[in-house]
């Protein structure tokens, strides 16, 4: 199974070609970038750009921005059986409307899995006879929660998690400002997960991101002043300290692997300070979900971390 990349690549030349089906189906598990390769789809299909998709023309930026008025996108949240037939009725009623501004209108059905079957069973005659001027792209965790007759009314391509190092890559793409070395930090951050990665620099967690990284370094110069402050400005909530634990676990335990395998690492962490340092965060994270006071955890933790990591305090 291909990365998100060569999936790119793929859908690309079928869309030059003009072969690309008028029904795509992304399958893939969470993580694996689903909706990040429906929306390039739907940015391709509509660019106006020499390179489809360009990502800097009004197209490509609307849709980005979820402002297209011919691209609408439905599922997005919710649970099992949360997908009903009233969406599918909302899509039947503008199908056959002309679009607004571009020569196509794209309907994103993410998380199909969720549809019911009564719903799944109203799309089909949509799937199967469209308009010309109808696309659809359908993503899904797997091909058999869904009925057959969707399947093969659609191109399925399936996407296989991808690597640290696609994930980064992906994440520069995304957000021009992240450095090389800041995309692999969020990379390893969320263990490669690359919708969690993404939905955690939309949701602006880059402080405590980069916090998590910086603590090895901060505490090995005895900064450890530098890290209680970064943690009061940064953490806010309880869930802000858990977000911290984890990523940080994730950095220390990742990069104490690799650098027991001789492996270059963005973070300089040792393997038994990998394992010390989630020794820590274990106790911490019951802590957090105790009643302590957060001032009191974060002034715990420095001073473990500190004797883990060589501090003077
Ligand atoms: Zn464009």
């Amino acid at each position: 199974m291909p990365g998100i990349n060569e999936l790119k690549r793929t859908l690309s030349a079928s869309l030059c070609e003009g072969l690309l089906s008028h029904a795509v189906l992304i399958e893939g598990e969470k993580g694996t970038g689903r909706k990040e390769l429906a929306i390039w789809l739907a940015k391709a299909i509509l660019c106006k750009g020499e390179e489809r998709p360009c990502g800097n023309c009004s197209v490509c930026r609307k849709v980005q921005s979820g402002n297209h008025p011919d691209v609408e996108i439905y599922g997005e949240s919710g649970g099992a059986r949360s997908f009903h037939i009233e969406s599918i009725r909302e899509i039947k009623n503008t199908l056959w409307l002309a679009p607004n501004e571009s020569e196509q209108k794209i309907y994103i059905l993410l998380n199909v899995e969720n549809m019911t079957a009564e719903a799944q069973n109203a799309l089909l005659k949509s799937l199967e006879e469209p308009p010309s001027h109808a696309r659809f792209i359908l993503t899904c965790d797997n091909r058999r929660s869904l009925l057959d007759t969707i399947i093969s009314r659609s191109t399925v391509y399936s996407l296989e998690p991808p690597t640290r190092e696609e994930c980064a890559l992906a994440l520069r793409e995304k957000f021009s400002g992240f450095s090389e070395k800041e995309a692999e930090i969020f990379a390893i951050a969320y263990g490669g997960n690359l919708g969690a990665a993404i939905s955690a620099a939309e949701e602006e967690k880059n402080e405590i991101v980069f916090l998590a990284a910086k603590t090895p370094d901060l505490l090995k110069k005895g900064e450890s002043y530098s890290l209680a402050a970064g943690l009061s400005s940064a953490v806010k909530t309880r869930a802000d300290l858990s977000e911290y634990l984890e990523r940080l676990m994730n950095i220390t335990g990742r990069c104490g692997i690799d650098r027991a395998a001789g492996k270059n690492t963005p973070v300089r962490v040792s393997p038994i300070e990998a394992v010390k340092t989630s020794e820590i965060i274990e106790r911490g994270k019951l802590a957090v979900l105790q009643n302590c006071s957060l001032e009191l955890i974060e002034s715990w933790l420095v001073m473990e971390l500190s004797g883990v990591f060589g501090g003077n305090l």
